[in-house]
């Protein structure tokens, strides 16, 4: 006998839960892609993601997942032999200058751990060190280790210091669940996916970016037809904002998506992802109280809030995980880039999403089914999580 036959929950941080809505929208004959409804809603897509984005500036849209906008841009943004400074806050900061060092740039990395957001004198010293680094670059959250930063303090320093570089910021795993203003905030690149707070299946990524960066961006070497962002900002043609044929149905679905979250209002897409995760977060210092869970970011005020990234010891992550898949429908997020690859510790980790299109009940749910499978798994933890989590949700 299995309880997980009912609806599944994909409660991995992207891609995330798409709504009926969204997977309705997408359920229609081909459209013609040179004139009629798909033509004509283009424009109006574009000025929406912008205000999710919260920028008046430029957006180029790729067929492709975020690690096309990594390379997006890198490709407007750098020249071969240029300098960026990157402040990495776990995983995927090191992805990114990954993909930049294969493009010809030279990375100035500081690592700030597996738990830390960007310390600001550490990024002081990164920045006096490099003064003519074209850019620098920073993930708003970081999905391996949940960590947030404060992307509004790294401008203020480089203000500061009169540091010309651009802000390039991933904002992947947060776009549409924390706040994030790329204007108020002085961004200057701004990257995102379709499968996380978007609510739309893999396959689109978005390139916002200034004006400023607009203008420095004329003189890269590293641009090539494809990911030029140019044309796709400012199609004269239609098929100039895909570079060919225009991915139909993704814009069908994230169409639907970008009506959902407007009709919320992003700033109560906010408020509902930052109550769920203080719900989780409750639930874990709860559990935390005996035994070896424990959240892998101590400060509250620096993590993200679409995801938790938490542990247990030896191999118990991974037994949960496949608990809560086969017996109750619910799949949790494995740990990513918490160990060096081959060691044994990568099974105490794992990852619990609150991404996009999740409400009370699913998250309630989800811990409720974490609570029961480390009991019937006796795995030792604390008790009162799920009348924690009720307490944080009923609280104001
Ligand atoms: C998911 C993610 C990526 C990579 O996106 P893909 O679509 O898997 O290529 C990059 N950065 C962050 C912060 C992410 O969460």
């Amino acid at each position: 006998m299995s309880l997980a036959n009912g609806r599944q929950y994909l409660a991995i941080p992207g891609p995330s839960v798409m709504p009926d809505r969204v997977l309705n929208a997408m359920h229609k004959a081909a459209p013609n892609i040179y004139e009629g409804e798909l033509t004509e809603m283009v424009g109006g897509l574009r000025d929406d993601l912008k205000a999710v984005a919260r920028t008046r500036q430029n957006l180029a849209i790729y067929i492709g997942n975020g690690h096309a906008t990594w390379e997006a841009a890198n490709a407007n943004t750098f020249s071969r032999g240029d300098t960026a400074i990157v402040l990495a806050t776990g995983r995927f900061g090191h992805g990114w200058a990954e993909n930049a060092r294969q493009l010809g740039v030279t990375t100035a990395v500081t690592d700030f751990g597996k738990a830390s957001p960007i310390d600001l004198e550490r990024a002081e010293a990164a920045l006096r060190a490099n003064p003519d680094a074209r850019a620098v670059m920073v993930t708003h959250m970081d999905t391996a280790t949940s960590v947030r930063n404060d992307v509004a303090m790294v401008r203020k320093l480089m203000d500061d210091l009169g540091h010309p570089g651009l802000l390039m910021v991933d904002c992947i795993a947060s776009l549409a669940c924390d706040q994030f203003e790329m204007d108020d905030w002085g961004v200057d690149v701004m990257i995102a996916a379709s499968q996380k707070g978007l609510m739309t299946p893999p396959g689109l990524g978005f390139v916002f970016f200034s004006d400023k960066a607009k203008a420095a961006g004329k003189s890269s070497d590293l641009r090539s037809p494809y990911w030029d962002w140019t044309p796709r900002n400012e199609a004269q043609f239609f098929y100039e904002n895909w570079y060919g044929t225009a991915p139909t149905h993704h814009l069908l679905g994230l169409r639907e998506a970008l009506t959902m979250l407007h009709e919320e209002g992003i700033q109560n897409v906010w408020a509902r992802h930052t109550k769920l995760a203080s719900a989780v977060w409750a639930a874990a210092e709860a559990w935390g109280t005996e035994g070896a869970f424990r959240l892998n970011i101590a400060d509250p005020a620096h993590r993200g809030h679409s995801v938790t990234a938490v542990r247990l010891s030896g191999d118990d992550g991974t037994r949960l995980r496949r608990w809560t898949e086969f017996e109750a429908g619910v799949t949790l997020g494995i740990g990513l880039g918490m160990t060096e690859p081959g060691e044994p510790g990568a099974d105490a980790f794992f990852r619990i999403a609150h991404m996009g299109h999740v409400n009370a009940h699913m998250t309630l749910g989800a811990l409720a089914v974490i609570d029961t499978g480390m009991k019937v798994l006796g795995i030792p933890h604390g008790p009162g999580a799920l009348d924690a989590a009720a307490a944080a949700l009923a609280s104001a």
